[in-house]
């Protein structure tokens, strides 16, 4: 069997960006997902996600999203602030159906010539003198030069090399879609006391989210209730991103808090490059990937400066769990080190 130039874990926004580009410049590359579809809340990408789209050649369709005027925000006073996103970044956001987005994005790598399988489950990794070999519960082991972990937050591949995921709070997400429930055509994000709303508009319907810690009675009395689902929402990333023939990209790599709206975007952009990135160490251009690495982890680190901050300038409800636990983030150590590690 003739190893593939890249194999990618996960079929996400990460994942599909990196097939879609990896496809795009010659490379042989296969999609194992896990799940054959799955619904997944998080729907914003905010108008700095323009410029991956466009990279992508990924032009926003009424299919799956719909534009988002700007945002709502009421934090830290009982003052409502809505910011115009035309007026500060001359564009409008998006809210995404995520399904049809991502489906939509699946087809954009199939057409450029990724191959897809989905309802698979890798079960092991061993390293070979060429690369990777792969073995799978349900479908045949698969042989690659190159491996993306596009898994999520779990970091799949990561972990089968044995290597931890710093977790760095334990925050989760309710989520729910009204269907036919009109609001206003911009994000909403309110504080209050047991955490913090987000609403946004999506084609027919609302989508609503409420974070907050398991332990508040918002949290205990939305599951006695029902009609929501639960998410983790935690922020977390792992302890090295790049090694010789393998690199993590989108929540494998870093998992951020939603409040930053970047999660997407992260993945689009990760994905992009490290297909770059990949195609570059198969043509002997070893540093690529610890150059892959570093671009990730100084666009992280400004996420990471800002974190902590934006949860202490919300005092009202200090006295609350939700809000105890906010304003004992910890200081974040980014694995900068780790990036030069890339013997395995
Ligand atoms: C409640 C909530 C709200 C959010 N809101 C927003 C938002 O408004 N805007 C925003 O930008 N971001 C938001 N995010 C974050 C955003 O959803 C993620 O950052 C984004 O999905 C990351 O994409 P990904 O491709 O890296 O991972 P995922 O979307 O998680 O995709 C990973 C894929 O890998 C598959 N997989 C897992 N394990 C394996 C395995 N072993 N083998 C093969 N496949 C596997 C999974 O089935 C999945 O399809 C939110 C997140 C949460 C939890």
């Amino acid at each position: 069997m003739e190893p593939l130039d890249l194999l990618i874990l996960g079929g996400g926004p990460a994942g599909c960006a990196a097939a879609l580009t990896a496809a795009r410049l010659g490379l042989r590359v296969q999609v194992l997902e896990r799940h054959p579809q799955r619904s997944k809340p998080g729907d914003a990408l905010p108008p700095q996600a323009a410029p991956i789209l466009q990279k992508l050649g990924v032009v926003p369709d009424p299919a799956w999203a719909v534009p988002t005027a700007g945002l709502e925000f009421r934090w830290g006073n009982d003052a409502v602030n809505l910011t115009s996103f035309p007026a500060v970044h001359q564009r409008f956001g998006l809210a995404l159906h995520r399904e049809a987005f991502e489906q939509h994005l699946r087809t954009l790598a199939a057409k450029a010539g990724a191959k897809f399988s989905a309802g698979v489950h890798p079960e092991r990794v061993q390293e070979t003198a060429t690369g990777w070999r792969v073995s799978c519960h349900n479908h045949p082991e698969v042989l690659a030069h190159f491996v993306l972990d596009a898994t999520g937050r779990q970091a799949w591949f990561a972990r089968q090399l044995g290597i931890s995921r710093i977790q760095l709070d334990a925050q989760v997400a309710l989520f729910r879609m009204n269907q036919s429930v009109k609001g206003p055509p911009w994000i909403q994000v309110h504080s209050e006391t047991d955490g913090w709303w987000y609403t946004s508009q999506l084609p027919q319907a609302r989508s609503e989210m409420f974070f907050t810690v398991p332990e508040t009675p918002a949290y205990l009395a939305s599951i006695r209730e029902g009609g929501w689902k639960a998410a983790a929402a935690s922020t977390s990333f792992l302890n090295r991103i790049a090694g010789k023939r393998w690199l993590a990209v989108g929540d494998a790599a870093f998992t951020f808090d939603p409040i930053a709206s970047q999660g997407i975007s992260q993945a689009l952009s990760s994905g992009y490059y490290a297909a770059l990135a990949a195609r570059d160490v198969l043509n002997g251009k070893t540093e690529a990937g610890a150059a892959y690495a570093l671009t990730l982890l100084k666009a992280t680190d400004a996420f990471f400066r800002e974190w902590r901050g934006i949860y202490q300038t919300e005092q009202r409800f200090a006295g609350s769990l939700y809000w105890k636990s906010r304003h004992q983030l910890p200081e974040v150590q980014l694995p900068w080190w780790e990036v030069f590690q890339t013997s395995t």
